[in-house]
């Protein structure tokens, strides 16, 4: 009698682990499929930084150095410059002439972006920058600042030098 109640319990246990199981294959998928869809991240991600511009297509930073001076990992390093009438990159006195972002130190804790008075850095959701050489972590202004703002009339002149960066 015993071994009869076993083979029930046995089969009662078996039904509900199937219960389980295809009542998980009805209800909506909600695995992952990167690298072969798009990962997808909530609005608050910390990814690799951008560098906003204003509508008129400005860059934001003013140089102030303010997240440098914030930045834990000191990972960040500016070389400011002046605006002047014939060649104006930020709408403040100085503008970034140089920002690097070395990600082989940057810890992604949001600090600088915190900073900002600006509001000129911010976190992207870029996170594919794994590398087998760490000289392509250091990220240049360049890699990081937003595209022109679409109609933007870019006050930028040609420096008399003919030297200035094309934006
Ligand atoms: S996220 Fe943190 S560690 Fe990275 S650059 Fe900003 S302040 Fe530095
Ligand atoms: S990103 Fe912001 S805090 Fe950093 S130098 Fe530019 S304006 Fe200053």
């Amino acid at each position: 009698m015993a071994k009869i109640s076993e083979v029930f319990g046995g089969a009662a246990a078996i039904v509900k682990g199937m219960g389980i199981t295809f009542g998980e294959m009805l209800n909506p998928t909600i695995t992952e499929d990167y690298p072969d869809a798009p990962a997808k991240f909530q609005e608050r991600f910390r990814g690799v930084h951008e560098l906003q511009r204003d509508e008129n297509g400005l860059e934001k930073c003013v140089a102030c150095f303010l997240c440098a001076a914030a930045c834990p990992a000191q990972c960040i390093y500016i070389e400011a410059a002046e605006n002047t009438d014939e060649l104006r990159i930020s709408g403040g006195e100085r503008y970034a002439k140089v920002y690097n972002i070395d990600y082989n130190r940057c810890i992604f804790c949001g600090y600088c972006v915190e900073a900002c008075p600006t509001d000129a850095i911010t976190h992207g959701h870029g996170f594919e920058i794994a590398s087998y050489n760490t000289s392509t972590l250091i990220y240049r202004k360049e890699q990081m600042l937003v595209p022109m703002p679409a109609g933007a009339h870019f006050p930028l002149k040609v420096e008399p030098s003919g030297e200035s960066d094309s934006h």
